[in-house]
């Protein structure tokens, strides 16, 4: 039986119990109406989120094509290269601070010298900030003010003449020579 045939059964007799799904009730759509302008506003939102989405999944794709690529072989030398670096510069600046603590400050205390140990290897500066210190030409030590055996090393007589930078002169000059301490 076709589909209309049953339908004019159902009419017929005054509807059937459950052939009421054989017709297909009408859609209940409402009719929308839209100003030209206002139908353009929508399709330019939505072309605009759909052209924002896309142009961000671009975006982060080239940013990631853009990054070099790092043979981890490589990486792996360089972390050593940089190990081995540190370790070296710790063991200069340890060798340093040990001949430092060995050095007498002394004219002549390097053993090729023939120099007799008698004036010490002490230059002295007079910095800006008037107040004085003292490098060890022999292992580099600076004497600053500040140091325990600043007075010690500084009272005895030097081979060397005091250099001088050009004087400033300072509101608070205790306070410039704590500043050119620092
Ligand atoms: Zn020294």
């Amino acid at each position: 039986m076709s589909k209309n045939a049953l339908a004019e059964v159902s009419s017929t007799l005054g509807g059937l119990p459950g052939t009421g799904a054989l017709e297909a009730p009408p859609k209940a759509e409402k009719e929308l109406t839209f100003k030209e302008s206002d139908l353009e506003r929508i399709i330019a939102s939505a072309v605009a989120a759909a052209v924002r989405s896309s142009s961000g999944l671009l975006a982060d794709a080239i940013k990631e094509s853009r990054k070099p690529y790092v043979d981890p072989k490589q990486q792996e030398n360089d972390e050593t290269m940089k190990k081995q670096m540190r370790e070296q510069s710790e063991r200069i600046a340890a060798d340093i601070r040990a001949s430092q603590d060995l050095c007498p400050h002394l004219q002549g205390s390097n053993p090729l010298s023939e120099q007799p140990k008698q004036t010490t290897s002490i230059v002295m500066h007079r910095r800006d900030t008037n107040d004085v210190i003292g490098i060890c030409t022999n292992c580099l030590r600076v004497f600053r003010p500040s140091d325990p055996d600043y007075g010690i090393w500084m009272r005895k007589k030097s081979g060397n003449k005091i250099s001088e930078a050009g004087r400033r002169f300072f509101l608070d000059p205790a306070a410039a020579q704590r500043a050119a301490a620092a």
